[in-house]
Order: structure tokens, then sequence, then C-alpha cells
């Protein structure tokens, strides 16, 4: 028995909202689109046919409300919704609530979400269908004196983990019988906030292990097949930032051997549809971990290498159509990775980023390179939803075409805005750790020093090419207003206009508190530069994108500059490097604006105070962070000068607009 899918509804946001839409209208689908109060513009509304509101921005009054959904699917005329990932892609209720209001779920039976939902009864129910488990304990009872008995059994290093655990949270390595009430505490706590349900599990924590998945799907005519492996070994605070297939190493004879583990899993709770069974491998064995019910963030690797569309593959079998391809039949082709670019700020601690992404170029045009993105230009990452940008998946006929490729994608990617993991990511695929494909989940951590190196200098080059577009722009403003009705001005080439040899102009810029002093002469056709590390002849034109076609000491290169306020950002041959231009002009009249006022840039909490009333200053000197919305903001001293008193202390909160300390002029 079909049933007719003709006005699909996609549940989420971003960029799987916008890649679930691009595979329906494809299949002759019309498209409807739901969004929150702070998606009103969003990439995923415009994709679609047509997009309905339900709520204000928080998911719970948006994406995880079932009803207003529901709502929408009806005034739509949908007649299925497909969930995305995250939100209510493994939500029984929202399964159940699809089917009573007679509208399609695309996923699984509200049963096999029951079943897999638990990771304890998912165990126990993959025990009884022989699938092999990680040595632990992942009974009913939860009893502390029980549960620290039963970690002595087991052996330490244990870990703890929430039963109703996702994405990382509820988590912890217990390394002797001493730490581990406090351990069990810590992720009861955390269990309890993400999850609303502190039940735990305790198995033996495997020190060197890879996270090695595998892609399932079944019909509803009792077919059901594996569409080979993924490896997500690398990974932070045990969340997945690189992913690929097939996994380095893999055997024939053990890629059946999980495939049929895997398949095994799914029969085991009338599975439907697609769905990811995750393994825990090390050495020889491998052992069932978790399945996640709904489509994976890192399923396009699996379409690349199999040349599949999974998207359709789900539609279809929510149509009552059996599998496009038997076991026998399904590709394996080349070899795929997957990077997850997010805002976020690794060298501390990943902490996630919010802002506008004032300037946002991701690669295109390169061979074997897929970019699934939901945001563009403009758009801001808010602290409502997660913050990724963008998924580059780079696919290639062997795996070291496949990073190279992602190298070349990433040294193509541009945001400016709010930190990310770019460089970071970059790093990753340069190991040579990486192309030995040494994978296993300690990857990050081994690799710690190499991988985030933390700050270095400016490197000449940058600080030439910042240099250059700063020189750039001012001739063209110049020329600009010189001569605002000559529409053929030459402004865009090199200033030859100042041809008086002996003229300079000096330049400063700022790289956190320290100071950069540049001093430019003009030469026919360009410019000299003193630079603190020696000289250096500069010469370009500037694009209106700030894209310059420089030459530097003579060597001919393409780089692009972007400013946002104060702030220069230089991407040359795939490094990023940001600098502040210290505008004389603007600097006189922020002091002469705030009269030596100095105030809270907005709301926040004080979280570092460096002066104390009777210091000395000098100009641009940082004075007291203030912290906002996960993200601290330097207050610097505007002009040399005498603390004369400091309002606040750390931890204080303060109004936007709130004087934060007084400063007298140096006499
Ligand atoms: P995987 O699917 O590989 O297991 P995750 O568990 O990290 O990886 O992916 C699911 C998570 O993605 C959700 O828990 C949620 O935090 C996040 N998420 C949900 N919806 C979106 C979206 N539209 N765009 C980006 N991330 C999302
Ligand atoms: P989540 O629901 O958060 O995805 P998982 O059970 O899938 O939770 O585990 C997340 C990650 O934690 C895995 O990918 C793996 O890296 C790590 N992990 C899970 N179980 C173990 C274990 N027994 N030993 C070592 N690492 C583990
Ligand atoms: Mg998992």
């Amino acid at each position: 028995m079909t049933r007719p899918i003709r006005t699909l509804l996609i549940a989420n946001r971003g960029e799987i909202a916008v890649r679930v839409m691009r595979t329906a209208r494809a299949m002759g689908l019309k498209t409807i689109a739901v969004y929150s109060e702070a998606d009103a513009r969003a990439l995923h509304v415009e994709s679609a046919d047509e997009a309905y509101p339900i709520g204000p921005a928080p998911a719970r009054e948006s994406y995880l409300k079932i009803d207003a959904i529901i709502d929408a699917a009806q005034k739509s005329g949908a007649d299925a919704i497909h969930p995305g990932y995250g939100f209510l892609s493994e939500n029984a209720a929202f399964a159940d609530a699809c089917a009573a209001a007679g509208i399609v779920f695309v996923g699984p039976p509200a049963s096999a979400i029951r079943a897999m939902g638990s990771k304890s009864a998912a165990k126990a129910l993959m025990e009884t269908a022989g699938v092999p488990l990680v040595p632990g304990y992942h009974g009913e009872d939860q009893d502390e004196a029980l549960l620290a008995r039963e970690a002595g059994r087991i052996g330490y290093p244990v870990l703890i983990k929430a039963s109703a655990g996702g994405g990382g949270k509820g988590m912890k390595v217990v390394r002797a019988a001493g730490e581990f009430s406090e351990a069990l505490a810590s992720a009861k706590r955390e269990a309890r906030s993400a999850f609303g349900d502190d039940r735990v599990l305790v198995e033996k924590y495997l020190t060197k292990p890879r996270h090695i998945e595998v892609q399932v799907f079944a019909d509803t005519h009792g077919n059901a097949v594996y569409l080979n492996e993924r490896d997500c070994s690398i990974q932070r605070r045990h969340q997945k930032v690189v992913e690929e297939a097939p996994a380095p190493g893999m055997s024939a004879e053990r890629r059946a051997a999980m495939g049929k583990a895997a398949v095994d899993a799914a029969k085991a709770v009338g599975y439907v549809g697609a769905g990811t069974v995750e393994f825990i491998a090390e050495g020889d064995h491998f052992f069932f971990m978790e399945m996640n019910t709904r489509l994976q963030v890192e399923h396009p690797v699996t379409e690349a290498i199999t040349g599949q569309d999974l998207v359709e593959w789900q539609i279809r079998v929510a149509r009552g159509e059996t599998l496009p391809l038997t076991q026998a039949d399904i590709p394996l082709i080349g070899h795929a990775i997957e990077v997850r670019l997010y805002a976020e700020d690794p060298d501390r601690d990943f902490l996630p980023q919010v802002g506008r992404l004032d300037h946002l170029v991701l690669p295109s045009g390169i061979p074997g390179v897929r970019v699934d993105s939901g945001v563009r230009a403009g758009d801001s990452v808010s602290i409502h939803y997660d913050p990724m940008i963008a998924k580059i998946i780079a696919a290639g006929a062997d795996r070291a075409e496949a990073v190279g490729r992602m190298g070349a994608a990433l040294a193509a990617t541009e945001v400016v805005g709010l930190p990310t993991n770019r460089a970071f990511l970059q790093a990753i695929v340069a190991e040579p750790a990486f192309a030995a494909a040494e994978l296993d989940t300690g990857f990050i951590e081994r690799h710690r020093d190499t991988l985030l190196p933390g700050p270095a200098p400016v490197e000449p080059r940058a600080l030439a090419l910042a240099a250059l577009h700063v020189l750039l722009d001012e001739a063209r403003m110049s020329a600009q207003t010189a001569d605002a009705a000559d529409p053929f001005s030459p402004w865009g080439l090199a200033p030859g206009w100042r041809l008086n040899r002996s003229a300079f102009v000096d330049l400063t810029f700022a790289d956190g508190a320290a100071r950069i002093a540049v001093r430019a002469h003009y030469v026919p056709g360009g410019f000299h530069l003193d630079l603190p590390g020696g000289q250096l002849s500069v010469e370009g034109v500037m694009d209106d994108d700030g894209t310059l076609t420089a030459r530097l000491d003579g060597v001919r290169l393409r780089a692009r500059v972007v400013r946002s306020g104060q702030r220069l950002t230089v991407f040359a041959a795939g490094t990023e490097r940001s600098l502040d231009h210290v505008d004389p002009r603007l600097a006189s009249i922020e002091a002469t604006g705030t009269a030596g006022r100095l105030v809270a840039p907005m709301p926040g909490t004080i979280i570092r105070v460096a002066v104390k009333a009777g210091d000395q200053v000098a100009k641009g000197d940082a004075l007291v962070v203030v912290e906002a919305m996960k993200m601290e903001h330097t207050v610097a001293a505007p002009r040399e000068g005498t603390v004369k008193s400091v309002r606040f202390a750390v931890g204080d909160l303060v109004d936007e607009g709130a004087e934060l300390l007084v400063l007298e002029d140096a006499s």
C-alpha cells in the first residue's frame, strides 16, 4: 500500500531544513517551512513554498511545540512532516501526534523511538538480540551503593551516562572508586537539567576507542539494509567534529559483521526509515552504544560514498515504497569527509559564540565539495539554537584526495563577525596523524598543542595587506569626495596622484592590547612600509568586496581584507588574521564624546578589572572586561591618563552605558 505525499512540512530550521527541502522539491513536492520569531527572515523560510510562524524564539515555545507544528501542518494541508534532526526528531509523542492528526511522520514508528529512547532499555533489548555490549550495568535499580558496587565489578575507569542522554551531556568519566560518588551526583544534576530524567547507566570506559556507526534503512515490507559505516572518532567533549566514510582500515569482513549487528538491532525494534546504530570499537572488538532513530548530521558522507540521496529514501519509505536498493547493490565508491563549522571559540574550551555574520564566504567550485548551510551573510547566530554555521563535505576517489579537497575548502572559507572553529578544523585536516588516519576519540587531546597553538604575532604579510587596505580605502574616499561627479575617477588604482616622494603617513593597528605602528611612504605606484620587522614594498588594487590583487616585494598574490567597524580581517593563502585599525580621527571623537567617562558597551557581568585607583594607563590599555552573551568585551583606555576611581568589582552586573571608571587626563 502506498500513501501519497504531495506536500511536506519540515519541522526544523537551519541547514537540515534547507537540505530536506532541496530533495523534496526535486521530487516534485510542495515544501512548507515553520519558523520562530527569531527566524522570520531565515534562509529556510525563503527556501520554502510557504512558511508558517509557530511562536517565540526559544525552541520550547516554537520548534519543540507539538501543537503549533501540527496546527501549521493542518493549515498548510501537509500530508507529511519531516522532523530533521534534534528538536522533535526523536520524540515519540510527536510521532503519535502526527498519526492522530492523520499526517505521515517521516521517521520510524513511535514504538521504535520509545524502545531506543532510553540507552539503558535499549541495551537490555540489544542484549537479548545478541548485539555485543560494552561491559556495564544498565539496570532499573539506581541505588547509589549498588551503582558503586557495579562500577567496582566492571573495573575503573568507568563511564557514567545519562540513560536519557544525548549531545554528550550527563556523561562523566570516573578514574577511581574515591571519585565515584561526586561524579554520580554531577552526572545526575546535568541529566536532570538537560533531560528531566536523572537515571544513569555505568559502563567500562574504553581509553583509546573509535566511534564507528552504521547507517541502516528499513522499509514497511520487512526489508532492512546497511549503507556502510562512518568513523566519527574526532570529538571534543564527546561530540563529533569530523566524520568520514568509510572508516579507515575497515575490512570487508568486519564491515559485514558490524552491518549485520546494526541491522539486527533495527529489526529487534521493528525499525522503519533511516537510523544510525552507534558502536564503540577498540582493537578487534566493537560494542553497541546507542541507536539514533533519525537522520544524522553526518549523513552526507554516506550519500557521497553510496551516490544515494538519503532524504529521498526516507520519503519513499514514508510513502510505503520498498527500499530503492538491496544489500548487494549498495555501492561504496571513494571516500568522503565532513567537518562542522561552528560559531565557537576553540581557545576558550569551544565556548559557543553568538553574533552577526558580517561576512560569510563558503567554498564553491571545488570539485567533490558540498556545503550544507542554513545561513548567509548578514544573518545572526543566536543564543536560542545550535551554533553550527555550515557542514563542509569533501569527497574524492580515495581518502588522500578527500583530505586535500577539504584543505582547499577550509582555506576558501571566510567568516567575519564572530569567532569560529575554521582554523582549528584546518589544523586537524593538516595534522600528519590525520593524514595517517590515526583516529580515536583522544585525537584532539593528544594533538592539542598543534591544533590549538594560541595567539601568535601578526605576520608581516598580514600587516602589509591590512595597511594596503587602509591606504587604498583612503585614496578611494578622497578621490570620491574630490571627484564625486566624475564616474571615471581612477580611485581604484594605486594612488600615484601623490607624487611627492617624501610624503608618508603613519598608521596604528591594535592586536589585542598591543599597538603596532606602520609608516607608509608614498612611492610611484605604491608604498614602502616600515613594519616592526623591516621594510616591505606593496602595491595593488582593491575591489568593492575587499579583494586585493597585490604585490608584496614583487610577489603577486590575491587576498581579501574585510572591515567591520575598526576590525580588519585579512584572508590570504588560506589563513586569516584579525587586527584593529586605530583611526586617529575616530579615537579623538570617541574621547571627546565620552568626555572621560568609560561606559559598559552592553549589559553584562564584570569579569576582570585590570586597574585600580591611582594607576597610570597608556592609550589602548585594557581597563575592564565585561562579559555579555557568553562573549567578552574589553574596555580600553581611549588615551593616556590616571585612573581616578573604579566603580565596579569582578562579578558585578552592569547596565549598558553604566560608567565603569573615571580616568583623569595626564597633565
Ligand atoms: P549526530 O546527529 O551526528 O548524532 P548530534 O547529536 O550532534 O550529531 O546532532 C543532533 C544535534 O544537532 C541536536 O541535539 C541539536 O543540538 C542540533 N541541532 C538540532 N537541530 C539543528 C539544526 N537545524 N541545525 C543545526 N543543529 C541542529
Ligand atoms: P550521546 O547520546 O551523547 O551521543 P553516546 O553514548 O553516543 O552519547 O556517547 C557519545 C560519545 O562518548 C561517543 O561517541 C564516544 O566517543 C564516547 N563514549 C561513549 N561510551 C564510551 C565508553 N564506554 N568508553 C569510552 N568512550 C565512550
Ligand atoms: Mg551518540
